[in-house]
């Protein structure tokens, strides 16, 4: 029994299900929510009691769906670095701007942070083998996480997952299997494939503990700041997992008294494919999407947690902003020549909203921001390069140096 979780509850029929550790959705179809004591947790967390936790997710136990008794799992995951970029706010207008650059999570994205939940979780359910679909870093951070439990892993991606998320599958050792189709395929064999064999599903939207992990980034950022919210956090958007489980994580905090102010949210999506912003601007139910766009971590037509992110983004007076891969490869440029971040092209795409924002007048002067980067740019190096180009090239000759600076025009003093 789970001391600080009261149930969980189904976001379109409102039926209640005891909080057991291998929950997945309402027989309605709809998605499950968990639901917190708040009174509980009160009495049990207090800002001063975190002050000598771990730096990683578990320092926020009390507001995370585990019994006591569950272990950390074995990978640090979270506590990533929430940096002040004033140069950039300045050059973007900005009154403050942070980045998250939870890219420095273990397996190099957010996902670690449900990764960590699904195998705690597994753990309770006393389940030997986890199984997910993934456009990537979902798989990825899955196989690295339970590598480290010692536990097997089965995995579905869409063959267009770039190369370095596959290696990272292969080193982890897990079952990889590449589903010669779209997201919406991959998705589907995953489901028959679990339902077959029984195995632990870390599929985000049907397990509804995910993106209580999720929530810890913005648990996380709310400390940093010392608990002092800004105006705006801006987050890419695929499946819809990761924004309610920010939206979540703000909401607990303010219940627990802990912040005083609810930050907007930045729904970032692609122009290629944004079937969540599209529902939330033309007001009506979200449809199905082609995937076009490089930023493969959210090329997702058919979101699996729609429900939860629109209702995320309408509480929260979110705004939605689409951008073009260009705009995406041109924040990742930005991020790292200002920031010295790295982002792969979906872990940017917040910023590149942020930009997009600026330019059209929407923030200014008065807004404090913070940008979510959700997964490192060597997961996908070919794109960056393709954008960035390749670095001159000659051989060991100092004249030719001298040369191929002057015809480039590069100075050599600061
Ligand atoms: C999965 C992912 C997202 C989007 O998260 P959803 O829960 O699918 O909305 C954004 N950026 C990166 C790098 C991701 O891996
Ligand atoms: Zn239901």
């Amino acid at each position: 029994m789970l001391k600080n979780v009261k149930c969980a509850r189904c976001v379109k029929c409102g039926k209640e299900y005891e909080a057991t550790a291998n929950l997945t959705n309402c027989s309605c179809g709809g998605i499950l929510d968990i639901i917190y004591d708040y009174d509980y947790i009160k009495k049990n967390l207090t800002k001063e009691t975190l002050k000598s936790r771990p730096n990683t997710m578990w320092r926020y136990r009390e507001l995370l769906p585990v019994e006591e008794t569950t272990p950390d799992t074995p990978l640090r995951v979270g506590w990533s670095p929430l940096y002040e970029e004033p140069r950039l706010a300045k050059q973007l207008g900005l009154k403050k701007l942070w980045v998250k650059d939870d890219g420095q999570n273990p397996t190099a994205s957010l996902k670690d942070r449900a990764s960590a939940m699904a195998v705690a979780k597994a753990g309770e359910a006393g389940a030997k083998i986890i199984a997910c679909s993934s456009t990537g870093n979902a798989a990825s951070s899955l196989a690295g996480n339970a590598a480290a439990a010692g536990l097997k892993t089965f995995i579905f991606v869409p063959e267009r997952a770039p190369k370095g998320k596959v290696a990272q599958l292969m080193t982890f050792g897990a079952n990889v299997i590449s589903v010669k189709g779209n997201y919406e395929e991959t998705f589907e064999l995953s489901k028959k494939a679990i339902d077959k064999w029984g195995w632990y599903n870390r599929n985000a939207a049907i397990n509804p503990y995910l993106s209580e992990g999720k929530k810890t980034v913005s648990i996380e950022i709310a400390e940093q700041l010392d608990w002092k919210m800004p105006d705006y956090l801006a987050i890419s958007v695929g499946d819809g997992c990761t924004i309610a489980g920010v939206w979540k994580g703000l909401k607990d905090l303010y219940a627990i008294g802990f912040i005083d102010k609810l930050p907007r949210l930045i729904s970032a999506q692609a122009e290629g494919c944004h079937p969540i912003n599209r529902a939330i601007a033309e007001n009506k139910p979200w449809e199905p999407m082609e995937e076009n766009t490089l930023a493969d971590s959210i090329a997702v037509g058919v979101p699996r947690n729609a429900d939860k992110a629109l209702m995320a983004i309408r509480e929260s007076n979110g705004i939605v902003v689409n951008v073009t891969d260009e705009e995406i490869m041109a924040a990742q440029k930005l991020l790292g020549t200002t920031c010295g971040v790295f982002g792969e092209p979906a872990g940017v795409t917040g910023t590149a909203a942020v930009k997009k924002l600026c330019e059209q007048g929407v923030l200014g002067a008065n807004d404090t921001v913070v940008s979510v980067v959700t997964g490192n740019g060597l997961k996908d190096v070919a794109n960056a390069i393709k954008f960035c180009g390749e670095p001159m090239s000659l051989p060991n000759d100092l004249d030719l140096l001298v040369e191929e600076f002057a015809k480039r025009g590069i100075k050599t003093e600061a």
